[in-house]
């Protein structure tokens, strides 16, 4: 038997229980090849829209949320992982159509595990989480397309939260100066100690905007989408990079395309949960390169597996900061 959490939806009526389920449970061995035991998993935006049903993120029911996790691989039949092997796991659907990491056992395949970096703790590679992960995925894009410190301004959209967060402490590592856009004025201190050049007023790029504006950023992060993305795209210098991963104004782009015909702007989409295998290693060797521990643990808050429903709630509230890390 292992403690999981376990969301469920029996006629329409949805539920999120702190749950003793039977091993017997857990996918087969044909579907999955590796049985791992998760040390720390995390509350990700999209975990807390799963545990309070407020989008589309559960795909089968019933369901073990949970879609990062990292701990001890238990048994395996995959050639490259053996029992004792300590592994990270983002995304992949786990959470979502295949049962995650809310839980003290999983079986997951051994083709969407990495290893863990020498330089990270489990509990570290969760305060990093798919969040974490996506903040570097752009911080690459960023630089595939040219982006380089002393360039210009970078605009990091979502900033307290954890893509922000950890966005904000990577570029400004990296020697940018970065500007971070919240509606949390009272977190100033906490983004400046990120690392934060200035903090602006998200207010200031929430609404319908001009198709091209001054000209500011040389790259933004936008974890944010809506009015916020269109309003960066079009504050964003000729030849600038924006690097768009979130949509935590909304799903829409109420844009037009002269930045992009008129200034050369690119608009570079980041996905972390199918990205492949190779692109995670970089991106997770990349992060043991270039975020501070310290600046890590500063954002991290720890909770215990049965306290991941609140926590949720007050993520959709939008009353947390940086990153959320389970103890399972
Ligand atoms: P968090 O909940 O940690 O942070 C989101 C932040 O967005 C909040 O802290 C807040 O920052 C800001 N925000 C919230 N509501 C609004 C609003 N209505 N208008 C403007 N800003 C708002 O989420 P994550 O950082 O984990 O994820 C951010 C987004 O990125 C989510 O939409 C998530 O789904 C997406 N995402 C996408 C991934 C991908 O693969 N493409 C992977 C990971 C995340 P503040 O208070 O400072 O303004």
């Amino acid at each position: 038997m292992f403690k999981a959490l376990l969301l469920d939806k029996p006629e329409g009526c949805f539920s999120c229980t702190l749950a003793e389920l039977d091993e017997a449970r857990l996918p087969g061995n044909d579907v999955a090849d590796v049985l791992v035991q998760p040390a720390y998993s995390t509350l990700n935006y999209k975990d807390a829209l799963a545990l309070t049903n407020k989008g589309p993120v559960v795909r089968k029911w019933p369901m073990v949320p949970g879609i990062d996790g990292a701990g001890t691989v238990l048994a395996s039949s995959h050639p490259d992982w053996r029992a004792g092997d300590a592994f990270v796991l983002n995304g992949w659907g786990v959470g979502e159509t295949h049962w995650g990491c809310l839980a003290e056992r999983a079986r997951l395949k051994g083709e969407w595990l990495v290893r863990l970096p020498a330089a990270f703790t489990p509990r570290q590679a969760m305060a990093i989480g798919t969040a974490g992960y996506t903040a570097m995925l752009c911080v690459m894009a960023l630089e595939a397309h040219g982006v380089q410190p002393g360039d210009g301004e970078l605009l990091v959209t979502g900033a307290t939260g954890g893509v922000g967060s950890v966005a904000i402490a990577l570029l400004a590592r990296l020697g940018h100066r970065v500007i971070a856009a919240s509606g949390k004025p009272h977190e100033a201190e906490y983004l400046q100690a990120l690392g934060a050049a200035a903090v602006i007023d998200r207010a200031e790029l929430a609404a319908a905007g001009k198709p091209l504006q001054k000209e500011r950023w040389a790259g933004v992060v936008d974890a944010v989408g809506s009015h916020t993305l269109a309003n960066a795209l079009a504050q964003t210098r000729y030849g600038g990079v924006v690097a768009a991963c979130g949509l935590a104004q909304g799903m829409d782009l109420p844009a037009s395309v002269a930045p992009f015909i008129l200034r050369g702007v690119t608009l570079a989409g980041v996905d972390s949960v199918m990205a492949p295998h190779a692109r995670r290693e970089q991106a997770w060797a990349r992060l043991a390169r270039d975020l501070d521990p310290a600046l890590l643990e500063r954002m991290t808050t720890e909770v215990a597996l049965a306290d991941a429903p609140a926590v949720a709630e007050r993520i959709m509230a939008g009353q947390t900061r940086g990153r959320t890390v389970v103890r399972v």
